[in-house]
């Protein structure tokens, strides 16, 4: 049924195409302004963290001491970046404001493929109910490739195209001393720039076991986070062997400090 807004009621749960419509706008006039970023796992990308840190003007420790609870993912081991929600009644994200999202221009992935979830590459549904997310009854439509193209969420790819790649390449050690070595150098080359520059700066060894010879970065990259992220998941997704992976987290060991608040 369709009113006269163009308007046709969409079901939570149901599936569509690439191609197919959604009806969506969130502005501030509407009632359930902000709601949804309350209570919510949001997982953080390394290109996210990237951005939060920069757009924040904190280095990439603080944040992730600050804003970023640290798991571990069951399968492949790695760590895994949550955004922190505040610990008030509701669990409102850390950077919700009467007026909004205070780091919209840089809000996360999840946040801009919100109200949609994507399922595969040509599979989405939505993520809210018309109920909660009364912007789903707007009569805006779009197709989930324009509204991720309208949300900037292209500008990932270039950046991360090689992440995917990691977790089936990266070793499953038994031995719990050894795991936490190798999260450590995922977090530190990976979400951890700051301290991944600290430690390059610091050992010509790291540096050129990671073709970063001279301490810093190709003279193209230079001072160039993207450029630095870039680099280390192309070489993670290169699958260096355990040992050399171990051989690289004890200088990083040997280095000092560590990421964030700790891996749960
Ligand atoms: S619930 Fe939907 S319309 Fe409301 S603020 Fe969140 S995304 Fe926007
Ligand atoms: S980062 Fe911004 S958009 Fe995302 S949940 Fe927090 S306040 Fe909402």
């Amino acid at each position: 049924m369709t009113t006269e807004l163009g308007y046709i009621p969409q079901r939570r749960g149901k599936t569509f195409a690439a191609g197919e419509r959604f009806h969506f706008a969130c502005h501030p006039g509407l009632a359930c302004f902000g709601q949804c970023c309350r209570d919510i796992n949001i997982l953080l990308t390394p290109y996210d963290v990237l951005r939060l840190k920069n757009y924040l003007g904190i280095s990439s420790g603080d944040f992730l001491a600050q804003y970023a609870h640290i798991f571990t993912a069951r399968h492949s081991s790695l760590p895994v970046i949550i955004l922190k929600m505040r610990e008030d009644q509701d669990l409102t994200c850390s950077f919700l404001t009467e007026k909004g999202c205070r780091v919209y221009p840089v809000r996360p992935w999840s946040c801009r493929m919100a109200p949609l979830d994507q399922l595969d590459e040509d599979k989405f549904t939505l993520a809210f109910s018309e109920d909660f997310c009364l912007g789903l009854r707007e009569s805006a439509s779009w197709t989930p490739q324009q509204w991720m193209q309208d949300q900037g969420l292209a500008e990932y790819g270039p950046v991360e195209e090689s992440f995917s790649r990691i977790p089936s390449l990266w070793p499953r050690p038994d031995d719990a001393g050894r795991k936490a070595m190798l999260q450590d150098l995922f977090l530190t080359l990976v979400y951890d720039l700051d301290r991944c520059r600290y430690c390059l700066g610091r050992s010509k060894e790291l540096s050129a076991a990671l073709g970063l010879a001279g301490g810093g970065l190709p003279a193209e990259d230079e001072d160039d986070d993207v450029g630095l992220l870039r680099h280390n998941l192309a070489y993670l997704a290169a699958g260096p062997d355990g040992e050399e992976l171990l051989r690289l987290a004890g200088i990083i060991k040997s280095i000092g400090g560590s990421a964030g608040g700790g891996i749960a």
